[in-house]
């Protein structure tokens, strides 16, 4: 009989071939989902605000009786608001000697979207840890965003590792302390990361 933490487990992230023959319904619930396709293996990761399907392994070296799939990313949440991330940019600049970060939230009943500070543990020019705030039921977290006081905007190591579990926007600023910051952007889906080209 199986561990019923292997049940519990399992469940948390079933496996399914993807059918040759028959349409497969996307997820329908807030979870996740390994797929084995014939052209690799895909996960599927559905929220209220966002449903990603992208590639994490090369196809099964044999047969396999599977269709095809294709990566998709359907944002289902109203446009994100460009002026949030704007006042992100402003805050870093204000606070361009210390790293900062902030998460922008999107509310599944109301569909607004609001810009929340976080509150920083320790915070130097090259280094920050910061608490998120608590959300409530039905809130979540869109863009994590967080500055790079006067060094470039780039996605470090440590950025990999903080942002290897979760699915998001991950939105960084550099060289806060001139009129002309960087940026860089990407879509962080449980360990695979895709970037992006936002400009502000
Ligand atoms: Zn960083």
């Amino acid at each position: 009989m199986m561990d019923k933490r292997d049940i519990a487990l399992q469940m948390s992230c079933p496996v399914t071939g993807v059918p040759k023959f028959t349409e497969l319904s996307p997820l329908d619930r807030n979870g996740e989902r390994i797929m084995l396709a014939a052209n690799g293996t895909f996960l599927e990761v559905n929220r209220p605000w966002i449903r990603v399907v992208v590639q994490v392994g090369p196809s099964l070296a044999t047969t396999v009786p599977f269709g095809e799939l294709k990566p998709a990313v359907e944002f289902k949440a109203g446009k994100l608001p460009r002026a949030l991330l704007q006042e992100f940019v402003e805050w870093a600049q204000n606070d361009h000697h210390v790293e900062i970060g902030a998460v922008i939230t999107w509310d599944e009943k109301t569909g607004q979207y609001a810009l929340l500070r976080a509150k920083s543990t320790t915070a130097t020019a090259d280094h920050l840890d910061y608490e998120l705030p608590t959300l409530p039921e039905g809130v979540h977290i869109v863009v994590d965003c967080h500055s790079h006081s006067h060094g470039h905007a780039f996605f470090s190591a440590t950025d990999d590792a903080d942002d290897q579990h979760a699915l998001k926007y991950a939105f960084v600023v550099g060289h806060c302390n001139t009129n002309n910051p960087s940026i860089a952007s990407r879509l962080c889906a449980r360990g695979v990361f895709k970037n992006l080209t936002w400009k502000i």
